[in-house]
């Protein structure tokens, strides 16, 4: 492991120029087998970003795919076989709190529609086991408060599938900016967007989702501007615009752009939209210097420049690394440089409670996060 994580370390600052490495090569240079404690995980909700995650643990070293959590039978039926997962390891959505007696099973990975996280966290949390959560963690600050609550008190730990926390050069704009090479920061832009298709999907239907666009991709905007600024914000003003009411029916926004107002001075101007392509960009700005990044949070790989040059480094499977780390949060007590635990969601939450809150009122809003 340590070979490998030098190997990927030196490679790291030398390779501010070289593409990208796929994670296969990287996973061969570690010459010695692996051999201490790994991370046991259950899949909850297979469906799209189940399955990127679940080929993404294929490469870990320290995480291991072992459950499966479903409430289709003809995909335990498939995904067992391909994943080679025991029958005993395999629950639906009514008989999963009999996963507190499954010893072959450490946590569980919410990767439900949004309105179910709630329910199904604090589910898996009574039951005793970890608990990692898609984002948004849920639909409001009320029921992220409850999640919170329910992990501290069974014990266990909830982190957030917040997987640019460990992408390196997003790592890398944030070192810089400790290290004040971008000086007094003043400026950030969020751009977060996609057009999305099929109108009866669950990403539109108020009840699954919460809300719309700022929910599902508004979220990297919000949760970017957090840890690139590296404060939390302490006023909001939001405004919505839609174009096609048919499709993005009431309670679900098409388009909000958001500003946020930080303590040390900086702005944050952000925009959340299902109706364009392509949109992926952060811009910080400090009295000093800028750095950017485009794409931001797409799957990668994530480039961007600082007036000091390109940032490139390399391309690692965005759900390796997450798992990779999530694993030595879990098993090792390792923080990370940006939090990814329930409160760090519940933030998220109070923000986007706030917009909705905005756009509604027109008014600019405090924030106490
Ligand atoms: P999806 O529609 O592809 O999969 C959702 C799964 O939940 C399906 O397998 C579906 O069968 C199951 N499900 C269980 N109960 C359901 C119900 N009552 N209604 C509908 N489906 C139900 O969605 P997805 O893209 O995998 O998104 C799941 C979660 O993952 C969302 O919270 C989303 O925001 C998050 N996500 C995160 C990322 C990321 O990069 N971190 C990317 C995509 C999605």
């Amino acid at each position: 492991m340590s070979s490998r994580r030098n190997f990927l370390q030196t490679l790291g600052t030398a390779a501010l120029t070289l593409p990208s490495i796929p994670t296969a090569f990287a996973a061969a240079v570690n010459s010695e087998p692996y051999q201490g404690p790994v991370l046991r995980v259950a899949l909850m909700g297979l469906g799209g970003y189940a399955g990127l995650v679940a080929r993404g643990l294929e490469s870990c070293q320290r995480a291991k795919l072992v459950g499966l959590i479903s409430g289709t039978p003809s995909k335990i039926k498939s995904w067992s076989q391909k994943y080679n997962i025991p029958e005993k390891n395999c629950y639906n959505y009514e008989n999963f709190d009999a996963i507190k007696d499954n010893k072959d099973i450490d946590v569980v990975y919410v990767i439900t529609p949004n309105a179910l996280h709630h329910g199904q966290v604090i589910r898996v949390a009574k039951a005793g086991k970890h608990v990692i959560c898609e984002k948004p963690m849920a639909l409001n600050a009320r029921e992220g408060q409850e999640m919170v609550e329910a992990c501290r008190n069974a014990k266990v730990k909830l982190l957030v599938g917040y997987r640019m926390h460990f992408e390196a050069n997003t790592l890398e704009i944030v070192r810089m900016r400790q290290a004040g090479e971008l000086g007094q920061i003043r400026f950030f832009q969020g751009l977060s967007g996609f057009r999305i298709g099929d109108p009866g999907q669950w990403r539109l239907t108020k009840n699954l989702a919460g809300g719309g666009a700022l929910m599902d991709i508004g979220v990297y905007a919000i949760n970017g501007s957090r840890y690139m600024v590296g404060e939390e914000p302490v006023w909001v003003t939001a405004q919505e615009t839609k174009t096609d009411p048919q499709k993005f029916k009431p309670g679900v926004d098409e388009t909000i752009q958001f500003q946020l107002g930080f303590p040390g001075g900086a702005v944050a101007s952000c925009l959340s939209t299902y109706s364009m392509n392509n949109l992926d960009r952060f811009f910080l700005n400090g009295d000093k210097g800028f750095a950017e990044l485009q794409p931001a949070t797409g799957y990668g790989p994530i480039r961007g420049r600082t007036n000091k040059g390109e940032l490139a480094l390399p391309h690692v499977v965005h759900q390796t690394k997450q798992m990779e780390e999530m694993a030595a949060i879990i098993l090792d007590n390792k923080k990370p440089v940006i939090p990814v635990d329930g409160e760090e969601g519940l933030k998220d939450l109070k923000i986007i409670d706030a917009i909705y809150q905005a756009v509604k009122s027109g008014k600019k809003l405090s924030l106490n996060l």
